[in-house]
């Protein structure tokens, strides 16, 4: 990993962050908390792993990417804005009447393969493109970020399990593991612990990194497939809200607008003007 990658990779981050917080601010809209937890992960995956072309959205060869946590997908949109897929200024039309881009995430934008919003549905669509991509004999990669929330939900499971067996190496998941989900703590709802132990029962080849640490997911996701003929699971440990002190960690962020006061502090705490 380069000192250039580093600051580009930092760079993107800020820019999803200070997006996501303008954003929700202009809609009136939650799930900031859901969108900074998975920023660091978006901006590597979005300047240095996946191979997609912003000028042929639809080039059969692109890696997929699907984000089953379609109540952030905010920071996609962001993440895509920053590298040309649209013109930024969509952005600004957010979650509002009329406005180009919805509050979860829509495969009518540019860029987005798949709508989800319900939890438990990434995965096994992700499950299903993995398998098609084999029978086709083509190279590209099935990239799907989960929710912590979304490994409750049984659908998951299921897709845990045939891709297990049928060694869909073609097809990772990152795990955006906050441990908070919309109405408590993990431990509090359903706890997954032992997490990676549970996966590698399963059958995957499991990694656990830390989500906000660039060089550790960049290392990490250069080196797909973990295992020749196993899919991949990455563990990402995250915190809820990363990088705007009050939200840091609690359920309140979740679901809970910013203010104008909170959008001015927070944009200061990234070092970004407002
Ligand atoms: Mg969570």
């Amino acid at each position: 990993m380069t000192e250039t990658s580093i600051v580009s990779y930092a760079e993107m981050a800020v820019k999803i962050r200070a997006h996501c917080l303008r954003m929700t601010h202009r809609g009136r809209s939650g799930h900031v908390g859901s969108m900074l937890s998975m920023a660091d992960i978006l901006a590597v995956l979005y300047t240095g792993i996946l191979s997609v072309d912003p000028f042929n959205p639809g080039w059969e060869d692109r890696d997929r990417f699907i984000l089953s946590k379609g109540h952030g997908g905010a920071a996609v949109y962001a993440a895509l804005a920053e590298r040309g897929f649209f013109p930024r200024e969509w952005l600004d039309t957010y979650y509002l009447d009329n406005g180009k881009l919805s509050g979860h995430i829509s495969h009518h934008v540019p860029g987005v393969e798949f709508s989800t919003g319900s939890l438990g549905h990434g995965l096994p669509v992700a499950v299903g493109m993995a398998i098609a991509a084999r029978h086709a004999g083509a190279g590209h990669r099935v990239i799907c970020l989960v929710s912590d929330g979304d490994c409750n939900e049984g659908s998951t499971w299921e897709a845990v399990m045939m891709a297990a067996q049928h060694g869909l190496d073609n097809l990772t998941v990152i795990v955006d593991y906050n441990r908070v989900q919309a109405l408590g703590k993990m431990e509090d709802v359903i706890e997954m612990e032992p997490f990676a132990g549970k996966l590698k029962d399963f059958g995957w080849a499991v990694r656990e990194i830390n989500g906000h640490d660039y060089a550790e997911i960049e290392s990490n996701l250069l080196e797909l497939p973990f295992e020749q003929g196993r899919p991949s699971w990455v563990l990402a440990r995250t915190v809820k809200g990363k990088g705007v002190s009050w939200m840091e960690g609690t359920v309140a962020c979740h679901y809970g607008a910013v203010s104008d006061e909170q959008l001015i502090q927070a944009l200061k705490e990234l070092g970004v003007e407002a």
